[in-house]
């Protein structure tokens, strides 16, 4: 089958099919949460069409303010470990810590969740510093179509990105792409990201589907159909069969999942987990891996798993008990209902 022409011509069907079969032979029946953990909310670039950051760049007056507090960060790991969830990636917006103080966190990750980390902190060179604490390297294309990418992306060049991925392989580490869908790209553009994969051993790509934000250029753009997104990663898993491949969804779109998953994802992210967790939002996205013939790693609705854990340090403990909270008034919440 052609594949970017099955998707042209609607083969949607035929495409969850064969993807389905492909997955569960290679890959089984479990499906992981993923859970991106930021570390701030500032880049130094800012000048991605599509991104919140670029939105805040000129509002933000002192970046040091927009880092997150490294208690914080440890308190999320602490928690995505209790639920079950991995830790999608170590996302930083450019110039917002030092590599030194990166790797500091990710071996205090390391050690609180047993499992190294994935990084997703920009164009670096500085790959050297990091060891067992990290899984593997994410180039952030967001769109691989290169013209298109020039212009939505025009501070992270493709062949800076290429040669990370690149050195970051000759260190052993794995190696990522994130893809955003909507951006304006069509099927066609698959084989550029395939030859990407290819050329570059790729082991994980990651989907999104735009998230239209306010006073970015993407205001009013709508999302992509759910099956264009379905049949875009369908055909990426009957590509490469091997490929892990995981794909967000928002809130607003969580009836996407069901398909998904057929299509081919290993694991769901982009959720709000904290303001999720509980909720009958939760409880829909345990729902639609069901439904799906799926089991799901870890949860979205055990209060009891959440509760209960170690506590890394006394300094993470209050973190720690403010996200619990957070959940926990969730729950009360939907009680009063
Ligand atoms: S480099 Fe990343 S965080 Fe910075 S503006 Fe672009 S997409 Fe946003």
């Amino acid at each position: 089958m052609n594949l970017i022409e099955s998707i042209e011509n609607h083969r949607t069907l035929d495409l969850l099919q064969e993807a389905n079969e492909i997955t569960l032979k290679r890959h089984g029946s479990s499906i992981t949460l993923e859970r991106a953990v930021f570390l701030s909310w500032w880049c130094d670039k800012g000048d991605c069409t599509f991104c919140y950051m670029s939105s805040q760049k000129s509002r933000i007056k002192e970046p040091e303010k927009a880092r997150r507090h490294v208690n914080s960060i440890l308190a999320e790991a602490e928690l995505t470990r209790r639920l079950g969830w991995n830790i999608e990636f170590l996302s930083g917006g450019y110039g917002s810590f030092t590599t030194p103080e990166i790797q500091n966190i990710a071996e205090n990750i390391y050690d609180i969740t047993g499992k190294p980390v994935w990084l997703n902190i920009g164009i670096t060179s500085e790959l050297e510093a990091y060891g067992k604490e990290i899984a593997g390297v994410t180039g952030a294309v967001e769109v691989a179509n290169p013209e298109l990418h020039n212009k939505i992306c025009p501070s992270k060049s493709l062949d800076d990105i290429g040669h990370m991925l690149e050195l970051a392989g000759d260190m052993g580490f794995k190696k990522a792409v994130t893809i955003i869908l909507g951006l304006g790209e069509t099927p066609g553009d698959l084989e550029y990201l395939w030859e990407m994969i290819e050329d570059l051993g790729i082991n994980r790509v990651i989907f999104y589907s735009l998230n239209p934000h306010k006073d970015t250029a993407y205001e009013n753009s709508p999302q992509p159909a759910s099956l264009y997104y379905a049949g875009v990663v369908a055909a990426t898993r009957i590509r490469f069969p091997e490929l892990e491949i995981i794909t967000g969804t928002w809130t607003d779109n969580l009836a996407n999942i069901g398909s998904l998953i057929l299509a081919g994802a290993n694991g769901l992210t982009k959720f709000p987990l904290f303001k999720m967790f509980g909720t009958g939002y939760g409880r829909r996205v345990e729902e639609e891996v069901r439904w799906a013939g799926r089991s799901l790693e870890g949860t979205f609705t055990d209060f009891d798993m959440l509760t209960t854990g170690t506590i890394p340090h006394p300094k993470v403990e209050p973190f720690i008990k403010r996200y619990i909270d957070m959940c926990l008034n969730n729950k009360s919440e939907q009680n009063k209902d």
